[in-house]
């Protein structure tokens, strides 16, 4: 169980906090300009619990079902805890998400909108929103068309929904740097201050071209089994 222990997990956070902020002051941005979110998952409570020990307040998950097993329980012991829904949102878990997350960066399509404004309907604090594109058309990989993503940002406008930012998940083994900037060229384009992109690989690259939020996992909890 090399994932929970707890000194090679506190090497591998000051390593990547450690290339963020370099990264940041390289290129004029303050250190707290980016949120390093910690994707939790297939990982353990264990292994997430050692995280937060180490100071990380921000976690990422992709599927519903294992944030409800492993986040109630985690949330309620450490309520300055932040989670963050990166995958691919069902419609009919839009309620389950608004409940535990602080921010669902996978809104993608209007029946989702449908789904999140009736489900943020009443919340006092409703969680941040992303709208993810398909920056390198590649449908499979979710996310709205960027011919789409006007239309989108419109009709969520229309049913009080509030967006925050784009996200998206760049080509693998390419170059991802034209991608991360062309989101930033969308996200400035429709008025939006936040950017979900950058991932283990290539998170140094996401936030020179103005990432707010990382979303990093295998880097901080070591290769997924
Ligand atoms: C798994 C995942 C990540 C983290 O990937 P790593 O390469 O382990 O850093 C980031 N974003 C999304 C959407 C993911 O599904």
């Amino acid at each position: 169980m090399t994932h929970d222990d707890p000194h090679k997990a506190s090497e591998r956070l000051t390593n990547v906090t450690d290339r963020l902020a370099r990264t940041a002051d390289l290129v004029g941005r303050k250190g707290d300009a980016v949120t390093l979110i910690a994707v939790s998952k297939t990982q353990s409570v264990v292994a997430i619990e050692t995280l937060i020990a180490a100071g990380v307040r921000d976690f990422g998950e992709n599927r519903v079902q294992e944030m409800q097993a492993k986040w109630p329980d985690l949330l309620a012991r450490h309520p300055d805890v932040r989670l963050h829904f990166i995958g691919r949102l069902q419609s009919n878990k839009a309620a389950e998400a608004v409940q535990l997350c602080d921010a669902i960066h996978s809104l993608d399509r209007r029946s989702l909108v449908d789904a999140l404004a009736k489900a943020i309907e009443g919340n006092a604090s409703p969680p941040d929103l992303f709208v993810q594109v398909d920056i390198g058309d590649e449908p499979q990989k979710g996310g709205v068309a960027i011919g789409d993503l006007g239309d989108l940002l419109g009709y969520a406008n229309s049913k009080g929904l509030v967006v925050s930012g784009l996200m998206a998940v760049p080509p693998l083994d390419v170059e991802p740097a034209p991608y991360f900037a062309l989101l930033a060229k969308l996200a400035a384009e429709h008025r939006l201050a936040g950017l979900s992109m950058g991932m283990s690989g290539d998170f140094e690259t996401a936030a020179m071209l103005g990432s707010t939020h990382v979303r990093v996992g295998s880097a901080l909890f070591g290769a997924r089994d």
